[in-house]
């Protein structure tokens, strides 16, 4: 059996154990520490933003940005469809209700016009929308400008999901710094990764000290165990960070080894009928390109995506459909939509193609031969 060909996997670049190593010399075993520090520090330098608070997962950052922004049981907040399911789980954790939005053609993220309609109709059946959900998604930045004017007109506060856009941008700023506030992941098959963590970030510090309290089980000012608020148990321990100050001094590297697969994959394809990218609209687009995706167009292709998943199994080499949009999911299709058939028509025609920053010459030659063999 050739070996695996993994989609996204991580990436060590060896300085990682250097901090972890500190941690385990000076005894910072105990959750939070020094590499816990000097991350959130590195982190809020690399992004250009006020403050950083690092956590367990990214999942753990929604759900704090939400209970941050006063979302309560019966609340309505607007998330982008076309995501993974954790852009939407937070939202029902808090007993709030997720309305959902279709994509763009040409960004696949939130469609502004979509968003405009779901908030006049939402105003007009009697309750605002208390926050929005905006997935930057596969890297590529969403519209900021159309969507921000719209959620200032109605005074709606968004918090950005970068969970897959660390080191994106829009107009050279770092995507998830425009929001009120904005998360990041550090899973494993993210473009950087400490094994798992995520990282709430925000321009506003008194945000970012109410998610450290909330995040260590919100323990009120006192030398016994005190609380008037209900906490949580989310906060990066200081072995993970470690993890992640070494991943980040190779995050630059990391996009450019992204996007050059992107080219790849582009220069591959570029005499291929009925194949389709996810681009940079104009120059006000930076992806990280953590994923490059492709649209078959069943019409001009002698194959589909499923048959071209199968045919990439066959070689041990792992591909993906593209995110099931979360309004046909079964534990959301009951909560309100707006549609225009952008999401569900990607989903049935996309692949996300293997991605890693640590593909081999060798790996892109076996993908190249399942794309020549399939589609030319
Ligand atoms: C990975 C991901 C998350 C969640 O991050 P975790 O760290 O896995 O909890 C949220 N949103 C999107 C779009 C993601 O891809």
């Amino acid at each position: 059996m050739k070996t695996k060909i993994w989609l996204s996997s991580p990436h060590m670049s060896g300085n990682e154990k250097k901090y972890v190593n500190e941690a385990f010399d000076t005894n910072w075993v105990a959750p939070l520490g020094p590499n816990v520090n000097n991350f959130e520090k590195e982190l809020s330098e690399y992004l250009k933003i006020s403050d950083v608070a690092a956590l367990s997962s990214g999942t753990a950052a929604l759900h704090l940005a939400l209970i941050i922004l006063g979302v309560a049981q019966g609340d309505e907040v607007i998330c982008s469809s076309f995501t993974f399911s954790a852009s939407a789980n937070p939202i029902v954790y808090q007993g709030a209700i997720p309305i959902f939005i279709d994509s763009e053609e040409d960004t696949w993220n939130m469609d502004s016009e979509l968003l405009e309609t779901a908030i006049k109709d939402r105003i007009s059946k009697g309750k605002k929308p208390k926050a929005i959900i905006l997935v930057h998604l596969y890297g590529m930045p969403a519209k900021i400008d159309k969507i921000f004017e719209i959620a200032n007109k109605y005074e709606i506060p968004i918090i950005e999901d970068a969970a897959e856009a660390l080191g994106s941008k829009y107009k050279n700023k770092a995507c998830g710094t425009f929001g009120k506030l904005g998360i990041l992941s550090f899973n494993g098959n993210k473009i950087i990764t400490t094994s798992g963590g995520g990282a709430l970030i925000s321009d506003n510090k008194e945000y970012i000290e109410k998610a450290r309290f909330l995040a260590t089980q919100a323990r009120d000012n006192a030398p016994h165990y005190q609380h008037s608020n209900i906490g949580y148990n989310y906060r990066m321990s200081n072995i993970v960070a470690g993890i992640g100050r070494g991943q980040l001094e190779v995050l630059n590297n990391r996009i450019d080894a992204r996007r050059k697969n992107n080219l790849f994959y582009q220069n591959l394809m570029s005499e291929i009928n009925g194949i389709s990218f996810l681009k940079e609209l104009n120059s006000d687009f930076y992806s990280n390109f953590w994923l490059t995706t492709i649209v078959i167009n069943q019409k001009h292709s002698n194959t589909t995506s499923e048959k071209l998943r199968l045919e990439f199994e066959k070689e041990n080499i792992e591909t993906r459909p593209l995110w099931k949009p979360m309004h046909i999911q079964p534990i959301f299709e009951k909560y309100p939509k707006y549609l225009n058939g952008v999401s569900e028509k990607l989903f049935q025609n996309g692949l996300c193609l293997p991605s890693g920053s640590n593909l081999t010459e060798n790996d892109k030659e076996r993908i190249s031969e399942v794309i020549i063999k399939n589609l030319k």
